[in-house]
């Protein structure tokens, strides 16, 4: 699609940009198909311990192979899905391809907590605790091994319904973790009363640390804060060794951007460990073979 980019210049769409109304409806039609045509799949990127390098988790994020147009961005067919509708089913889906991964790579002899995206439709959806609980009961996985990310914007979008929610699921056993954090309106006095483990400092103030002063002293500032509130700091969007250095001065808790990993499928990730740090994945599940979820 070529579209008018603002004054005369025009481009070629690109995932990250707006679509116009038509290409959603477009979109929405493919993407109510995608499921059941198995073009989605969860792509998995590790979280290190700042201090040792170890992995601490990973992230799950959804991608959708589409048979012409390639690989969508989330950023792109996450908004379409929330407006048509579809986030629904598309979350559940996610949150039950997370548990089977968390449950094979288990069997495969390696314990990784999975970090899963939560919408703010998910965050206003009455079954929630039930559809989390179901997952978890399907392939056996503890709740301590499940953590869910909700952007601050959506946190604080509607703060008594999140304080509800993340009570709930925190009753449950299910870790929170505020995501993008810094780019929202938080109020500290309702920040202190979510029930959250973790905090995301976002990409741009991560991208921003070895040429402005600003984006370290936002991101040390958040450290603090979260320490002082109980809470552990992940950094995303680490791509150079400058930005780590900085962040390990920092005292941030985890990274996880391009320079450790890019996002990999399940049985890549397992492959990724085994390389890095045999100790952490079972010796006598080595031969165990996993399939593709
Ligand atoms: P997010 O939750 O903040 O996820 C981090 C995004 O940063 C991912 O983009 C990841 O690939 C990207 N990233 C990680 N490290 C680096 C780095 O070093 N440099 C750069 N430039 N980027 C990095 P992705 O996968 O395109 O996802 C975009 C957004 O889409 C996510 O942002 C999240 O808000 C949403 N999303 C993805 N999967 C899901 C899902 O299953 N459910 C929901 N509700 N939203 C999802
Ligand atoms: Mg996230
Ligand atoms: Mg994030
Ligand atoms: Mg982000």
């Amino acid at each position: 699609t070529v579209r008018r980019a603002g004054g005369n210049a025009y481009c070629v769409y690109r995932h990250g940009m707006d679509l116009d109304g038509t290409d959603q409806v477009e979109l929405q039609r493919e993407l109510r198909h995608a499921i059941e045509r198995g073009q989605l799949a969860l792509h998995f990127q590790p979280k290190l311990r700042a201090a040792d390098g170890m992995l601490a988790g990973v992230e799950a994020l959804l991608r959708w192979q589409h048979p012409v147009h390639g690989a969508v961005s989330p950023a792109v067919f996450i908004p379409v899905a929330e407006r048509f509708g579809l986030i629904g089913e598309l979350g559940q889906w996610v949150l039950d391809a997370a548990c089977r991964q968390v449950r094979l790579w288990h069997e495969a002899g390696a314990d990784v907590p999975v970090a899963v995206n939560l919408s703010a439709h998910q965050l206003r959806q009455h079954d929630l605790e039930a559809c989390v609980r179901e997952a978890l009961r399907r392939h056996r996985v503890p709740a301590r091994m499940l953590i869910l990310e909700i952007t601050e914007s959506v946190a604080m979008d509607d703060v008594d319904a999140s304080i509800r929610v993340f009570d709930m699921l925190d009753a449950i056993g299910v870790q929170l973790s505020i995501d993008d954090f810094g780019t929202g309106y938080s109020s500290l006095s309702y920040l202190r009363r979510l029930p959250a483990r973790q905090l995301k400092v976002d990409r741009s103030f991560v991208r921003d640390l070895d040429t402005s002063h600003d984006a370290q002293a936002i991101a040390g500032a958040v450290v603090r804060l979260a320490h002082a509130l109980g809470m552990t700091v992940v950094a995303e969007g680490v791509e150079t060794e400058a930005q780590a250095a900085i962040l390990r001065d920092l005292d941030c808790d985890e990274l996880q951007g391009f320079l450790y990993a890019r996002p990999m499928s399940g049985p890549d990730l397992l492959n990724w460990l085994r390389q890095r740090d045999p100790g952490s994945v079972s010796r006598f599940a080595v031969h165990n073979e996993q399939a593709d979820p």
